[in-house]
């Protein structure tokens, strides 16, 4: 994994009265995982999406890995970060193997091993890939679009996990284990991991670190989830 310096992160869209986040400052360690929980509206997603650099701060510093992100081309920021979300963002032309293989493929990989990823993607997600590899989204319920979101962030190992409410359709039991496999891939394999969620309880099983935005935009509490529940 790679270390996520946020500094002064600040984002006033226009024409709203308040900022969406104000003066956010925190280090998110070198295969950490940290868990922004707070109520909707309070900036979690546009916080990710700033690191990502689909959207531009209007303030503040954000680096990866040491490395200021507004001097990284997109398309090395594109391998080095696994992006999902709660809409999927598949796109809805492409096959799920096609949105699986987006990142790999881009990065240039053989044909034989992108084949490969995907069917070992699927099986992470718990998709059957000779049923599912070659339908298009509209033919998959909204969990299991999920769950292929899921696969396409992780397909390529991205040091860097940025998920965004990435469970939220999806059943119980499925989301049980893709927990697990998270756990296992800060474990195993130290990615650095940035999980927004509303639930409590999902960022205490997940977190390192849990921010905590009480009120909006701002970050109430940033701690281990043994002091945050036992404070
Ligand atoms: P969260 O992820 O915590 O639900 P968001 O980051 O989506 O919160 O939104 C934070 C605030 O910014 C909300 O008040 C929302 O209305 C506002 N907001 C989000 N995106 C935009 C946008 N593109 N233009 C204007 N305001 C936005
Ligand atoms: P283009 O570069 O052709 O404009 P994008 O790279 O913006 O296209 O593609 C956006 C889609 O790719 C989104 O649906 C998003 O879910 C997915 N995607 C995969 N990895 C990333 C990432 N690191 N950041 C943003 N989007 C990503």
């Amino acid at each position: 994994g790679a270390s996520i310096e946020l500094e002064n992160l600040t984002k006033r869209y226009p024409g709203n009265a308040e900022p969406s986040v104000d003066d956010v400052t925190m280090e998110i360690r070198a295969g950490e995982t940290v868990v922004l929980v707070g109520p909707s509206g309070c900036g979690k997603s546009t916080t990710l999406k700033m690191i990502n650099r689909l959207i531009e701060p209007s303030g503040g510093r954000i680096r990866i890995g040491g490395e200021d992100v507004t001097g990284i081309d997109p398309v090395r920021l594109r391998r080095k970060i696994g992006y999902a979300i709660q809409s999927s963002g598949l796109f809805p032309h492409m096959t799920v193997a096609q949105n699986i293989a987006l990142v790999p493929r881009m990065t240039g990989w053989p044909k034989a091993r992108i084949r490969d990823r995907v069917a070992e993607m699927l099986d992470l997600v718990g998709l059957d890939p000779g049923e599912f590899r070659h339908r298009y989204p509209r033919q998959l319920s909204g969990g299991q679009q999920q769950r292929v979101g899921v696969a396409r962030a992780l397909a390529a190992d991205p040091p860097v996990l940025l998920m965004d409410e990435p469970f939220g359709a999806v059943d119980p039991v499925t989301r049980v284990h893709l927990q697990d496999e998270l756990l296992r891939l800060q474990r195993e394999l130290h990615r650095t991991i940035v999980f927004v969620t509303h639930d409590f309880d999902e960022a205490i099983k997940l977190g390192d670190r849990i921010a905590v935005l009480r009120e909006c935009s701002r970050i109430a509490q940033f701690d281990t989830p043994e002091t945050i529940l036992t404070s």
